[in-house]
């Protein structure tokens, strides 16, 4: 594993290198991003992790300061998934004088987008950065961050970049609680009662394949359910993966999203809700 600090060390690192793989990541790494890390390295012939923690995609009154910051055991996952680089940038590194943003409209305006203002502005400013900065030829999201992945896609498509996006899905504990390194926020118990937003959105998912469904009453009645088991939702919504518009029926890749809230900790997941 090669660690590179410096903008000019990856483009010497990479010079001439074919088929670069990019898997961006602000690190804590778990057995979700070790999937988009293993598939990368497979795939790819010369595979690269970025950990770096954005600032500019949280809030001011989130945790970018509290955020984990494991590096030494993230460098050795991302190793022994057979990842070659790892890209760990200072914040001035990437930023210093910076004044330029990237704003993807649309697909960020409601969920995420509509609570979390700027985020999305972070994020695709700084994965467009990592793209000019790395070039490479494919990279790896996961799509329990669903709106990130139809951000990412909006701005490829929009700015015409020649990326290859690969879309990786959740990798879950066995409880099936969604893998986040935000998970360590929570207490063994709150992590017990955090996996029963899972099987909620999975039941809600069982009922949309109904063609009569009335997803609305369906998709409330969700909601309501977590609220009684001590969950604050923020929403949850059957949506349209690509326009992350809400659906008032199941399509061929529809999914019910949600973000709630748990003693403090903020927890996003969706789930797959076919038609038929
Ligand atoms: P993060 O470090 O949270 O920015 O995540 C880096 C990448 O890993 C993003 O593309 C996430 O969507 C993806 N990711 C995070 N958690 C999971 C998970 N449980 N399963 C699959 N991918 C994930």
């Amino acid at each position: 594993m090669t660690v590179l600090r410096t903008i000019q060390d990856v483009r010497k690192a990479l010079q001439n290198k074919p088929g670069v793989g990019l898997v961006p990541t602000m690190g804590a790494l778990h057995e979700g991003h070790r999937a988009l890390l293993g598939q990368c390295a497979k795939e790819c012939d010369t595979s690269i992790v970025s950990i770096f923690v954005n600032p500019t995609q949280f809030g001011p009154n989130e945790d970018f300061a509290k955020y984990p910051r494991p590096l030494e055991a993230d460098l050795e996952a991302a190793e022994s998934e057979g990842v070659q680089y790892a890209f760990v940038p200072e914040v001035d590194e990437i930023y210093h004088g910076n004044v330029t943003t990237v704003h993807v409209a649309g697909v960020t305006e409601l969920w995420e987008g509509a609570l979390r203002p700027g985020h999305f502005d972070g994020v695709a400013t700084v994965v467009l950065k990592l793209f000019n900065i790395v070039r490479p030829e494919r990279a790896y999201f996961g799509l329990k961050d669903l709106q990130q992945c139809s951000v990412v896609s909006r701005m490829v498509q929009d700015l015409n970049l020649t990326v290859d996006l690969r879309f990786v899905e959740t990798v879950r504990a066995q409880s099936g609680l969604a893998l986040s390194s935000r998970n360590t926020y929570l207490s063994v118990e709150l992590r017990t009662k955090a996996s029963q937003l899972y099987a909620e959105l999975t039941k809600c998912a069982d009922q949309i394949v109904n063609p009569t469904a009335d997803v609305n009453s369906l998709v409330e009645a969700c909601a309501e359910q977590l609220e009684s088991l001590g969950f604050h939702v923020d929403y949850v919504a059957l949506v349209d993966p690509h326009s992350m518009r809400p659906l008032s029926a199941g399509t061929a890749d529809s999914r019910i999203i949600a973000a709630v809230r748990l003693g403090g900790v903020r927890l996003i997941d969706n789930v797959p809700a076919k038609n038929g």
